[in-house]
């Protein structure tokens, strides 16, 4: 074939001094990085935040008021390629007195995530009707048993901000699902607040959720999972010589 008369190669042939020197030519990238700053990552010492769209970990999130998005459709389990989600629904009109876990009628009674299953393929958020689900940017997720890779509901949940009231609570008056899914709930009312002070008198969310009713505090934003704040070297050396935590 090379000797056919219509070959021509892709690139120049070398001449005599590049055919001798092709054997180490390889160590010309070696010598190059010799010279360059390092890059290793100090980790966990120094953690460095990845791209915005990273898949990390789930999060299942709340409306402004505190009540959950899952409606427990089951069909991010339904989506996931590797069995890793379980889901059971609950019927919001099983709860007492009026109470909502979720806008509408069905909430996620039970909700789990196998991360020893996982592949953070993201098709589970794709299929989510309500945006529940979505991905942080926290990729620590290993841990010391098979057991404890199972992520449950309280796992997931995203954290509650300041001026949200944590559910159980009634839906905001005067609303339904559609208000919510159009964002039109922005804050908890003064309705939930006196009916988590009657059933929930010790609740901790209460004052925030109050201060806000009253004006006193902005409406609560959103919050997500983070990272775990860094270890420190004497922390690191003392885990690993077993003196300690
Ligand atoms: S996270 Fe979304 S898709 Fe999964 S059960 Fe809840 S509402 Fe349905």
């Amino acid at each position: 074939m090379t000797d056919s008369p219509e070959y021509k190669p892709l690139r120049p042939t070398k001449g005599p001094i590049g055919r001798a020197l092709a054997p180490v030519a390889g160590f010309g990238v070696t010598l190059g990085s010799m010279f360059r700053p390092t890059v290793t990552e100090q980790y966990p010492f120094e953690k460095v935040p990845p791209q915005q769209r990273y898949h990390g970990r789930h999060q299942l999130n709340r409306y402004p008021d505190g009540l959950e998005k899952c409606i427990g459709c089951e069909l991010c389990a339904w989506a996931c390629p590797a069995d890793a989600i379980y889901v059971e629904g609950g019927d919001n009109a099983d709860l007492p007195d009026g109470a909502h876990m979720s806008p509408g009628e069905r909430y996620g009674r039970v909700y789990q995530i196998n991360y020893l299953r996982c592949i953070f393929c993201g098709l589970c958020i794709e299929a989510c009707p309500t945006r529940a689900l979505t991905m942080t940017e926290d990729y620590e997720l290993a841990g010391p048993t098979r057991a404890g890779m199972i992520y449950e509901k309280p796992d997931l949940l995203a954290p509650l901000s300041d001026g949200m009231l944590a559910a159980p609570h009634p839906m905001a008056e005067g609303t339904t699902d559609t208000e919510y899914y159009r964002g039109e709930v922005t804050a908890p009312t003064a309705e939930q607040v006196a009916w988590v002070r009657e059933h929930r008198p010790d609740d901790p969310t209460l004052d925030a959720a109050a201060k806000v009713v009253d004006g006193q505090a902005p409406p609560p934003t959103p919050r997500r999972h983070q990272l775990r704040p860094p270890a420190t070297r004497s922390g690191a050396a003392r885990s690993a010589a077993g003196t300690g935590q």
